[in-house]
């Protein structure tokens, strides 16, 4: 054991207009620590983030659970995803209508063979395994001044050295009825290994899936420090073009973030250094 442990949470790559910056950094903030009180007593990486995810969801300010933005017929469709670097499993459900805390039926799915399951199925799933459903119009909140991604994410680094990663999201507003994201898919919305690192993305998800960009963050980890590596993986990204924003720890406890959007709300604790929450990288002036 080597008792370190690390937590960065993200609300997404977007412009965030200033009247809601503080509710962005509060509600990272408290999304963080929700994930540090996990590592702190000793508690597994996935298990913070779900703590955290799950805390995401419950504030409106992000579209994902609660807060979660509309489809072209005005519908909700959330998709969320969860990994354990440990074994490499995943967990994941896409185009759920009544979920109240997706991430937790991710969670569900880990120890099963499928990693991804899809509206109904999703949702049968969910009800055998006891979990929390609300009515869809409970998770649409107005975004009607907040037109950018807005997905949330989670990576986190327990003391035994293990690392998992977790998406949450409604979507695009206005996007096709059944078109599902990056958000859930591993290798492009979001990945951990415990060898490597774990990373979690927010952005246009065409342009995500289209570059796999969680996966060649992931495979630059390998060889790189994270801010090299976040670079790298945006430069990928500018061949398609789009907004993304990237949270990674990898294997040594080092965290680090990085977006091309206007702002990318993050914040991060880890044994060694309080919650600080960020609204653009050039905010934080720590060295990885
Ligand atoms: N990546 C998400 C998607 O395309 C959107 C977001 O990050 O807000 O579904």
């Amino acid at each position: 054991m080597s008792e370190r442990w690390a937590v960065i949470v993200h609300g997404g790559a977007k412009t965030i207009p200033e009247a809601r910056r503080e509710r962005h950094r509060q509600g990272c903030l408290r999304a963080v620590e929700a994930g540090a009180e996990v590592l702190r007593s000793g508690g597994s990486a996935v298990d913070a983030v779900e703590a955290a995810v799950r805390a995401l969801e419950d504030d409106p300010t992000f579209n994902a659970g609660r807060g979660s933005v509309t489809n072209a017929d005005g519908e909700v469709e959330c998709d969320a995803a969860i990994m354990d670097g440990s074994d490499l499993s995943v967990g994941g459900v896409a185009a759920v209508r009544t979920l109240r805390h997706p991430i937790s039926v991710a969670c569900s799915m880990l120890p099963e063979r499928p990693v991804l399951l899809v509206a109904d199925g999703a949702e049968r799933f969910a009800r055998d395994h006891g979990a929390e459903f609300c009515a869809p119009e409970d998770l649409i909140a107005p975004h009607d001044d907040d037109p950018g991604c807005d997905t949330v994410g989670c990576v986190a680094l327990d003391v035994s050295g293990d690392i998992a990663a977790g998406t949450s999201t409604g979507g695009l507003r206005d996007c096709a009825p059944g078109r599902v994201g990056d958000s859930p898919l591993p290798g492009c919305g979001l990945y951990a290994d415990s060898a490597i690192g774990g990373v979690s993305l927010s952005g246009e998800g065409e342009s995500i899936i289209r570059t796999t960009l969680a996966a060649r963050l992931i495979q630059a980890l390998e060889t790189d420090t994270p801010g090299p590596a976040i670079d790298h993986a945006l430069a990928v990204l500018e061949r398609v073009g789009g907004e993304a924003g990237l949270i990674v720890i990898d294997h040594r406890g080092r965290v680090d973030w990085g977006h091309n959007s206007d702002h990318f709300a993050v914040a991060h604790a880890s044994r060694d250094e309080p919650a600080r929450a960020f609204l653009q990288r050039s905010e934080d002036r720590r060295k990885t």
